[in-house]
């Protein structure tokens, strides 16, 4: 069966206030939007729930994090059940801002995802190398070992839940993009990778996406290559074009 196209748009901690949000939501709603495509987008917390009210019901929404207990003393997080019961239905989890910023490990990924699956969320797993990574070549080995930690804690059936979003650390909210052969090269590395790891069924079927300053004007190429099934989206999540982001296969 062939991969549905999934474009997510991640809002980072924007937009800056209540009027621009909605109208973002606005375009959004008016736009002609490639019914063939999976669309979320992700905003901030606080905007969760007004955001999925207001925006049209093709489009889902996303968290941008979550912890790993589901209730407790733990002052600042959201847990996978209540975004479950909020009637969120996704989650990305292991974006590249949250490992350097916040000093999230791989093991700590590999744990949020774990309960975020228990708890019935779908998750975009954000793994990526740096730039002193790339030069070194040793992008492979570690996209490998970022995924690995979450491969070692789940079961095949998990992965009809995860879609993996393969972000260079060089190429987000940088403008410089990966060029069509890199992305198709590291994407059709995890495939085998989890062709290897857990199942050729799964490494067919699982989506694999791309994020680093995806434009307008960039994202047909990318969307040529037999192992790009998508994008991630930062920047231009939050302007016009990423409406012809969605629509990069139409
Ligand atoms: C991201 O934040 O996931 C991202 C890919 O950002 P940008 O598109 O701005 O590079």
């Amino acid at each position: 069966m062939p991969r549905q196209f999934f474009v997510g748009g991640n809002f980072k901690m924007n937009p800056g206030s209540r009027e621009q949000k909605q109208a973002l939501v606005k375009v959004l709603n008016e736009a002609n939007i490639d019914g063939s495509t999976e669309v979320v987008i992700a905003p901030p917390s606080l905007y969760l729930i007004p955001l999925k009210e207001i925006v049209r019901k093709d489009i889902q929404v996303a968290a941008q994090n979550c912890y790993v207990k589901n209730s407790g003393a733990f002052t600042g997080e959201i847990s996978p059940v209540q975004l479950v019961d909020a009637g969120i239905p996704y989650v990305i989890l292991g974006h590249s801002e949250r490992r350097t910023l916040f000093h999230e490990t791989s093991e700590l990924v590999a744990q949020k995802t774990r309960a975020a699956i228990d708890a019935s969320l779908k998750i975009i797993l954000c793994v990526g190398e740096t730039l002193q990574e790339r030069e070194a070549g040793e992008t492979a080995i570690v996209v490998q070992k970022q995924l690995q930690a979450a491969v070692d804690l789940l079961k095949e059936s998990d992965y009809s839940q995860i879609v993996v979003a393969y972000e260079p650390v060089w190429a987000i909210g940088t403008g410089k993009v990966a060029t069509s052969a890199q992305a198709q090269e590291a994407h059709a590395d995890i495939r085998s990778y989890l062709a290897k790891a857990v199942s050729p069924a799964v490494a067919e079927s699982t989506r694999i996406i791309y994020g680093g300053s995806v434009t307008a004007a960039n994202c047909k190429e990318l969307s040529t290559q037999p192992d790009v099934d998508g994008f991630l989206v930062g920047g231009a999540s939050l302007k016009p074009e990423f409406v012809d982001i969605i629509n990069a296969k139409k």
